[in-house]
């Protein structure tokens, strides 16, 4: 059966687990043949290859550390010869490595940005070209809500992701004449492994900070992925859409 997304080829970084499992699963749904990158965990990406094979699309992943340059190009590579080339990117690959200020060192900092930001960037780059010359493209990347507000002890993590609004927001500009919608995602507080290891007491505080009472899912963010993806994400560009059970505000 035809989805809303039938004929286009999505990439998804980081898609073998959490929100971006559940992207890469939602999107071949849709009818999209699904490219994922891994940073280590084949296991969990061939099983959400399997998955979006169910829905009857094509699909593959490929390991890619997507703050490595070299990594990414051999990333668009297979997909395009693979899968064909890419009309939807989601940016999605995130790591934390938490700390108070004065105790943060210098190379957490950095490897934050390298993967959350200049991944990003890096794989917008390469998603570009094709995009532009075919005048259609979605890209699509995962901010936070800690971007939009900040939040004491993710100094690097919050700078990477508000970081990921400029570059949404550039690249709206940049791109928006030939067709290419470029937005972000702001998920609140979703139950992935990410969040798994948080201490009881800082969850409590923060289910306190959140409006409808509960955490998100990671299904609850990929339906919003796919709205920009599909038809109606057609005239947005340039967005921040928070999906975070009003914990923004
Ligand atoms: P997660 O469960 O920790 O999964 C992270 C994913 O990124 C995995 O697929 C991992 O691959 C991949 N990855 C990590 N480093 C990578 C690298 N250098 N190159 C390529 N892939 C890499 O994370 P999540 O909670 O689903 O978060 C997904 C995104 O949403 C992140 O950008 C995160 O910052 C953002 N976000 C999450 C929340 C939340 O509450 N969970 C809230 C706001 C924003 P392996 O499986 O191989 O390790």
């Amino acid at each position: 059966m035809a989805g809303i997304l039938t004929g286009r080829t999505a990439l998804v970084t980081g898609g073998s687990r959490g929100i971006g499992r559940a992207i890469a699963i939602a999107l071949a749904a849709e009818g999209a043949d699904v490219a994922l990158c891994y940073a280590g965990r084949e296991d969990a990406a061939q099983e959400v290859v399997e998955r979006c094979l169910a829905q009857g699309g094509r699909a593959a992943a490929f390991q890619a550390d997507v703050s490595r340059e070299e990594d990414c190009q051999r990333l668009f590579s297979q997909t395009e010869e693979q899968l064909g080339s890419v009309d939807i990117l989601i940016n999605n690959a995130g790591i934390t490595r938490d700390g108070l200020l004065l105790r943060m060192k210098a190379e957490d900092f950095d490897r934050v940005l390298e993967v959350n930001l200049r991944g990003a960037f890096l794989c917008s780059r390469l998603a570009a070209r094709g995009m532009l010359k075919r005048r259609w493209g979605r890209i699509i990347s995962l901010s936070s809500v800690v971007g939009l507000h900040g939040n004491a002890g993710q100094a690097n993590y919050a700078a990477s992701k508000a970081g990921v609004i400029g570059l949404t927001k550039a690249l709206a500009k940049e791109l928006g004449s030939r067709g290419v919608t470029v937005n972000a995602i702001a998920p609140g507080f979703i139950r992935t492994d990410m969040t798994e290891g948080l201490p009881e007491g800082i969850r409590e505080g923060l289910l306190g900070a959140i409006p409808l009472g509960r955490l998100g899912e990671a299904e609850e963010v990929a339906r919003a992925a796919v709205f920009l993806a599909g038809p109606g994400g057609d005239y947005i560009t340039g967005q921040v859409l928070a999906v975070d059970g009003g914990m923004a505000g």
